[in-house]
């Protein structure tokens, strides 16, 4: 939607292909870093999703036998003030119903849902799309096709790139419970990392700050496509040994009784994303894993990079796609190195997470927030930069 919203932007009638047959809430939160509340500022969600976010304070980082604190990685104003945009974080929901409304809106953009995309063909005039729903099959025909399918995307082996995702060897548990159920100290407005033996956890408030958003991620040898497998408590718990977990961050994994799993998955980086009237974009193009919180931000880049080749070079959509790729790809494999980095450094034990907590406290959160500059104050192509 979010692309849909950048090329209507750029003066393109966009037809958005969904298989879901409703847009439903995915019970998760998500963090918006500036690079991506940028474009989404530009395109008209600044206030919205202001509202519904909650902007952190700072990234905390705690050790999490000892529950000391390792650094705080200043947030809120003064990395308003640094990128010149907020850092949000949001209900999933919420994002889709901001983009949704948006998309609503949009005269310019017609959101089909319950069709699942099978093929495509390109040809002399554009490309035709094939999808099939309920009523049968329908076929759209556009000058582009942007294949926005996620992890498992269709339209990434249909360009010649197959291959399956590889399984990362970890799961994420998530959660969200309410405010009111967790200690005081997990209620602030922070992002709060805690670093353990061969598992970490990540949790801050949601939806104004009533809700908690968890995750646990943590080594494992269960794997399956899809974002939602039902997951229980008491499957859960007997991996947080209170020998390596400190109270605070017990209580708060006790605090859920329904959780979902979710198994962890990238591939290897791609040479191009493009093949003549068709692109990817998002974790179609470059999935990675969650230790940056980028993916989303990624997809979001991509969006208005995306609309900014194809208004520049509206006739010849094989060009503008290919400069839309070359633009792209060292900066979001950069991303899912240095993502899959963070995973290597997250679950380190005994001497070797003492060295890394030890480096990071000497380094500090000021330190931490300048070697993201690169990552956080990414500007939008000109036409995206301001609302
Ligand atoms: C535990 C965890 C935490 C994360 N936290 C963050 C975070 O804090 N910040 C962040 O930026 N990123 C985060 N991410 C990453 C982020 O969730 C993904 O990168 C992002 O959802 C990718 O968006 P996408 O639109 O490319 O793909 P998806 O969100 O997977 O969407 C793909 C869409 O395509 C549809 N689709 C698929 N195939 C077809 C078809 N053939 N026909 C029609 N429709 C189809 C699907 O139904 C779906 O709606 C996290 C990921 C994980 C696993």
């Amino acid at each position: 939607m979010t692309t849909a919203l950048a090329l209507a932007r750029s003066g393109f009638r966009v037809v958005v292909l969904e298989q879901a047959e409703r847009l439903e809430e995915t019970g998760a939160g998500i963090q918006l870093s500036p690079n991506a509340t940028r474009v989404l500022g530009a395109l008209g969600l600044r206030d919205e999703l202001g509202q519904r976010g909650v902007a952190p304070a700072a990234l905390r980082v705690m050790a999490a036998a000892s529950g000391r604190e390792i650094l705080r990685m200043p947030l809120g104003e003064p990395a308003a003030k640094r990128y010149g945009a907020p850092y949000w974080l949001v209900h999933r929901g919420d994002l889709q119903a901001a983009l949704a409304a948006a998309v609503a809106r949009n005269l310019h953009i017609t959101l089909k849902l319950g069709l699942h995309v099978d093929d495509f063909v390109a040809h002399a005039n554009g490309v035709t799309v094939s999808a099939h729903g309920r009523a049968g099959v329908v076929d759209e025909r556009g000058t582009a096709l942007i294949a926005a399918d996620g992890l498992w995307s269709a339209m990434r082996a249909q360009i010649g790139y197959g291959g399956v995702p590889r399984f990362a060897g970890r799961t994420a548990w998530r959660a969200l419970v309410p405010a009111k159920d967790v200690a005081p100290q997990c209620r602030d407005p922070l992002i709060q990392l805690w670093l353990g033996r061969d598992a970490h956890l990540v949790h801050y408030p949601v939806k104004g700050g009533n809700l908690i958003n968890i995750v646990a991620i943590m080594e494992d040898s269960w794997n399956a496509p899809g974002w939602s497998e039902p997951a229980a408590r008491a499957d859960l718990l007997p991996r947080f040994s209170p020998r390596h977990w400190a109270p605070q961050a017990l209580s708060l994994v006790s605090a859920p009784e329904a959780w979902l799993k979710w198994a962890l998955y990238d591939r290897r980086p791609l040479l191009s994303w493009s093949q003549g009237p068709v692109a990817l974009v998002g974790d179609a193009a470059h999935p990675m894993l969650p230790y940056l919180a980028q993916g989303a931000a990624m997809a979001i880049e991509d969006a208005a990079v995306v609309a900014h080749h194809l208004a520049r070079m509206p006739d010849d959509p094989t060009a503008a796609l290919r400069a839309y790729s070359a633009e792209r790809r060292a900066r979001a494999w950069r991303v899912q190195r240095l993502a899959a980095r963070n995973g290597a450094r997250y679950h380190l034990t005994g001497l070797r997470a003492v060295a890394r907590n030890a480096l990071m406290r000497t380094l500090g959160g000021a330190w931490l927030l300048r070697h993201y500059d690169w990552l956080y104050d990414w500007r939008p192509p000109h036409a995206y930069s301001s609302s």
